[in-house]
């Protein structure tokens, strides 16, 4: 990958801590010089404690914006002069744009979500939403889903977890327990089952003890999963062979890059030449486009 610097080339990084795992500074730069963007885009840890701090810095440093991930997502919701619809939602933020000394908010992970369900065919729009998890991924890809006209239902292993998100939206969101059963009583009724844990993720060691929930949904029902490494988990398998389509979290991985990078340009982006660029990256290819 080629990043020609000039004194103008405008800087955008992603915080966090742990950062150095992050594959954002690879697909955001795969991006930019596919696109021939003069930005550069970096790794930058940031402890807990720090994000107020960092605001200040970043804006004194020229940065055009940033990323976050844990753990400031949250505390910069508190932080911003403006929020979008989602992130005020959710109340967390993935993408910030500094401009004239001010900071805009966004959350792109829920939209992106919204993008990789379309690519799948699937209109949120009146449908039942089961959602497993409750951490920050879910929470966003929760809000998404209600403000696109879907009922959701969010199911946690910890309880107080589920009943917290759904005080986003009480009337197209409600909690629920995370027992066998409970899960195929709910399945029965979803068009879209959405996995927002980290069961089945390549390094956690945890994976679905029973995946009877699959079996139970309606012919036809969508099976996505925001985890992305392994590219099929159990859960994907189990509900191909079903015969019900199936992602695994790499567009909307995808698709929140590609949203936070027309934050920062202020463009609208070729999405095809920007998700083969990422894609590519992801691949290990060289990308000199
Ligand atoms: P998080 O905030 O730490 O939440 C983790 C969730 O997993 C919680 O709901 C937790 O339940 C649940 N969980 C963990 N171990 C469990 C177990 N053994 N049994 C049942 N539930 C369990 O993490 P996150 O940031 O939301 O990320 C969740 C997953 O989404 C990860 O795999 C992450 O890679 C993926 N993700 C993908 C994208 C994407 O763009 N595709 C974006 C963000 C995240 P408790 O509340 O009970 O602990």
């Amino acid at each position: 990958m080629k990043v020609q610097l000039t004194n103008a080339t405008k800087k955008l990084c992603v915080i966090g801590d742990p950062i150095l795992h992050s594959r954002s500074p690879l697909i955001q730069n795969a991006m930019i010089s596919a696109l021939g963007l003069d930005y550069i885009y970096l790794c930058q840890r940031v402890p807990r404690g720090e994000t107020e701090r960092w605001l200040r810095y970043a804006d004194f440093a020229g940065y055009a914006g940033f990323n976050a991930t844990m753990p400031h997502k949250e505390t910069l919701a508190l932080l911003m002069d403006e929020l979008d619809p989602l992130a005020s939602a959710c109340g967390a933020v993935n993408t910030v744009c500094i401009k004239d000394g001010k900071y805009y908010g966004y959350n792109t992970d829920g939209a992106g979500f919204l993008r990789a369900l379309a690519d799948l065919g699937v209109e949120a729009e009146g449908k039942r939403a089961l959602l497993l998890g409750a951490g920050g991924a879910a929470k966003a890809v929760a809000a998404a889903l209600a403000g696109a006209g879907a009922y959701v239902t969010v199911a946690n292993r910890t309880a107080e977890k589920a009943v917290g998100i759904c005080e986003i939206d009480s009337a197209r969101m409600a909690p629920a327990g995370f027992g066998r059963e409970e899960l195929c009583r709910l399945a029965e009724e979803s068009g879209i089952l959405v996995n927002c844990t980290s069961l089945g993720m390549e390094g956690t060691g945890t994976d679905f003890a029973d995946l009877g929930f699959v079996d139970a949904l309606p012919a036809g029902a969508a099976v996505c999963d925001a985890v992305y490494a392994p590219a099929e988990t159990s859960l994907l398998k189990r509900a191909r062979e079903k015969g019900h389509p199936a992602m695994n979290g790499m567009g909307m991985l995808l698709h929140q890059a590609v949203l936070a990078l027309e934050h920062f340009t202020g463009r609208s982006l070729d999405l095809e030449k920007a998700r083969a660029a990422a894609e590519g990256a992801l691949d290990g290819k060289e990308n000199d486009r």
